[in-house]
């Protein structure tokens, strides 16, 4: 930024920013319009644990589906909702949305089912995070072993004393934490310790290059023993391929999730995937 640059470089506000800021503005504006006018919509992601070929559990994952645009993905609407606060009551939106999904496909039969929610920094900063969360629990009925709340290792490790704070509340109501892209932060392995947490998610980055990267296959190992040794659940995101799944499990990964299991689809649509695998469909 101009500031870092010292006081003796001057910094243009040129055209190109000026459309940047725009339509920044803009986006946030729609933002508040689309949690108004329910634009918003969660698509669910199936997880499955290798030793039952069982899914037992599936991710909750954003999507907006503006009127004009069309579908548009988190990573280009998240960084802004977190910058202007919009994130607390979309973030709220989501854990209502997916906890009274979830409970309802409970009621359906599919009692083993566990959501697991992303939260973002601006919501693990609220003072009353552990209130709303419970809150929500409540409204819903769902149980609080049936949901997973995915973190950030960055994020985790940006105020590590606060985080293990605000992880200890989550942990006394029964609630489980996954570090989410694992391996891309900077943990320090003696919080790792501190923090009390169930899942290691590792990062997706590792799992792409599998059959090709010596490196990213050592590094794997490296999670999946650490995970081990910690009595730690390892969980692969963006499983693509049977090769990538074949070296997981012979690494024994039990949880895996990616696009060859199946890509995130509209509730309906993944009520339908269950109730095929319920009855007998592989
Ligand atoms: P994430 O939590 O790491 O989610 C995994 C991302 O990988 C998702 O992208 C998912 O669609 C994608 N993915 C899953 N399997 C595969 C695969 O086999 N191959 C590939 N190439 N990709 C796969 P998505 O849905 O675009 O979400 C991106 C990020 O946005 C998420 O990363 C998460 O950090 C954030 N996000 C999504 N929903 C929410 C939300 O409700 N709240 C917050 N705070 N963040 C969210
Ligand atoms: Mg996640
Ligand atoms: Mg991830
Ligand atoms: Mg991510």
């Amino acid at each position: 930024s101009a500031k870092e640059k010292g006081r003796n470089h001057y910094e243009f506000f040129t055209e190109e920013m000026a459309v940047v800021a725009e339509s920044r503005a803009e986006l946030e504006s729609e933002l508040r319009l689309a949690l108004e006018k329910g634009q918003f919509q969660l698509f669910y992601q199936p997880k499955r644990v290798m030793d039952s070929g069982r899914i037992t559990g599936m991710e909750a994952l954003l999507r907006w589906q503006h009127p004009t645009k069309g579908l548009i993905s988190p990573d280009r609407f998240i960084p802004v909702a977190e910058e202007t606060g919009l994130i607390l009551p979309i973030g709220e939106w989501v854990l209502q949305t997916a906890c009274a999904q979830t409970k309802s496909w409970q009621s359906m039969g599919m009692e083993h089912l566990r959501v697991a929610i992303n939260v973002s920094a601006r919501q693990l900063q609220e003072p009353n995070i552990l209130d709303r969360v419970s809150r929500i629990l409540q409204e819903t009925g769902l149980a609080p072993d049936r949901l997973e709340l995915e973190i950030t290792e960055s994020l985790l490790m940006r105020d590590v004393n606060h985080s293990i704070k605000v992880l200890h509340g989550f942990k006394s109501l029964g609630i489980s934490i996954a570090v989410d892209d694992f391996g891309t932060g900077y943990s320090s392995l003696s919080y790792l310790k501190r923090l009390p947490i169930d899942v290691l998610k590792i990062d997706q980055s590792f799992v792409r290059d599998i059959s090709s990267d010596p490196e990213d296959r050592a590094i794997i190992q490296a999670i999946i023993s650490l995970a081990h040794a910690l009595n730690l659940v390892a969980v692969a995101e963006g499983v693509e391929t049977e090769e990538q799944e074949a070296f997981l499990l012979r690494e024994d990964c039990q949880v895996m999730q990616g696009y060859l299991l199946g890509r995130p689809v509209p509730a309906e649509q993944f009520e339908a995937l269950i109730a095929a695998r319920a009855a007998g469909a592989p």
